[in-house]
């Protein structure tokens, strides 16, 4: 059967210098020839389909004798391309008016149009990419972060991917001479000893072990971090969420109780995604608004992964710092001691004991800032995680280790009861398939698709 060809506008709207339309599909290259004259003349009698596969051709789009653009396109021929089918791009004038009419062209010539994710759909279904792999294409998109770049990168090249498919091998291996064992006695396969069973079963169940721990820094990577900046009125709040945007995101003003409300903006801090929100000031509040705005900033403190407690490190503590120190007890917090281009004034002894880490900054001069973005990377816990370690990213992958975790363990446990090796196959075989879930080779249709649901179209 014929595989249907699609196409899809693949790079982003607004103007830019190229915008790029695809086509993939078994007719991808006869479609693309009907709308596309290679030559400058237009009378160059070569067609698209005489090129080998990944070359490029300069040429013009047409509507009939209209001329839509011109624009280079690339030839790739299956199984050499993205998606693993025949597949065109069109390098086109990077505007939307231009590429919407390149698309529709493409589609009077005999193409549909695509959906969400379909080329990386067709490229996990041609076997070009694993469903790991395929979710990572999506993570790189989405990435703002270099470190959340970097672990999308290790996944598309397949590190995830292979270090699951090692422990599935392993507990493959162990099927087949279950099998072969009980189903061909009489080939005098040799019985395995409870030892290398054992053995093999406890090395899968630590390197599970090892990618589900993962999953904590592959989620924090992923989503990024939450960090409240708390403190009293004028301790430095917004001027030090303004620093570490280096915009003017919130307003800075000497006049007490300004931030009433919580201002969120998200930072690349040491290549980590966070998510600042400057919260209103932290005091006995003196009117109606303020009482709101002061109980929000607790919310928010309460709710969020990191807070960073502001002092003001020029003037003596007062009741309102020890009512935040109350809130940051036991919190995952960074004291930072604001304002010490003014000198240290204040006693900070039970901020010290309070606080898991004390960095002395002034957010106006920007001293000290170094040393608080790496104190907020620590309170993520990425500060030295191994980069190189393959790390899980979604849910979906974090449960297919969960499951095969579950099934090696169970495994474990009834050879220890020392029940009938079928029991302890019947385990294995269960962590298999949660491994051949994860890799996408026996997933659900259902699953596929909602995967794929969550790409953009041309993706
Ligand atoms: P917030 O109420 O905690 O958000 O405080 P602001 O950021 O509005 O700052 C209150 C006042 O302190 C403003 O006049 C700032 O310019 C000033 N300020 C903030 N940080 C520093 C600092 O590090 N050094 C000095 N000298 N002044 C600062």
């Amino acid at each position: 059967m014929r595989n249907s060809t699609v196409a899809a506008i693949a790079t982003a709207t607004g103007v830019g210098a190229i915008g790029v339309v695809r086509v993939t599909g078994d007719a991808a290259i006869e479609i693309a020839d009907k709308v596309f004259v290679r030559g400058k003349s237009g009378v160059e009698k070569k067609k698209l389909s005489d090129l080998k596969g990944n070359e490029m051709s300069y040429g013009r789009i047409v509507a009939g004798e209209r001329v839509v653009d011109d624009a280079m396109a690339a030839v790739y021929c299956a199984p050499h391309s993205y998606t693993g089918e025949d597949m065109v791009e069109f390098f086109c004038h990077g505007n939307d008016r231009i590429l919407r009419e390149v698309l529709k062209v493409l589609v009077s010539a005999g193409a549909e149009y695509a959906g969400p994710g379909e080329f990386t759909k067709r490229a996990f279904l041609n076997g070009k990419l694993s469903l790991s792999q395929a979710e990572a294409v999506m993570e790189i998109i989405a990435a703002k972060g270099e470190a959340e770049m970097d672990a999308a990168r290790n996944r598309l090249d397949g590190m995830l991917g292979k270090a699951a498919e090692k422990i599935c091998d392993e507990l493959v291996g162990l099927c087949a001479h279950f099998a072969a064992w009980s189903d061909y006695p009489e080939e005098d396969v040799e019985e395995l000893s409870e030892g290398v069973m054992g053995e093999t079963l406890r090395r899968a169940e630590k390197e599970l072990e090892i990618l589900a721990k993962g999953y904590n820094t592959g989620k924090i990577l992923a989503s990024g971090v939450s960090c409240a900046i708390a403190g009293k009125p004028n301790a430095g709040k917004s001027t030090l969420m303004n620093a570490i945007m280096r915009d003017e995101c919130s307003i800075v003003t000497s006049a007490a109780g300004t931030t009433r409300d919580v201002v969120e903006a998200e930072a690349v801090v040491g290549g980590v995604r966070i998510k600042f929100a400057d919260t209103a000031g932290i005091r006995e509040a003196s009117d109606e608004v303020e009482r709101i705005g002061v109980e929000r900033a607790k919310k928010r403190v309460a709710q969020s992964d990191i807070v960073v407690a502001v002092f003001d490190g020029s003037s003596k503590t007062d009741e309102s710092d020890a009512e935040i120190l109350e809130l940051i007890k036991g919190r995952n917090s960074i004291a930072a001691i604001n304002k010490i281009d003014l000198g240290l004034s204040a006693d900070i002894t039970a901020v010290k004991e309070a606080a898991g880490r004390v960095v002395f900054i002034s957010a106006a001069t920007g001293e000290g800032m170094e040393e608080l973005e790496s104190a907020i990377c620590d309170a993520a816990g990425l500060l030295d995680y191994d980069k190189n370690a393959p790390l899980i990213a979604n849910e979906r992958q974090f449960d297919c280790i969960r499951r095969a975790a579950v099934g090696v363990r169970d495994a474990i446990s009834a050879l220890e009861m020392g029940v009938t090796l079928d029991a302890v196959e019947v385990c294995v075989e269960s962590a298999v398939d949660a491994l051949y879930d994860f890799s996408g080779r026996n997933v659900r249709e259902d699953v596929v698709n909602e995967v794929f649901s969550r790409f953009c179209v041309g993706k």
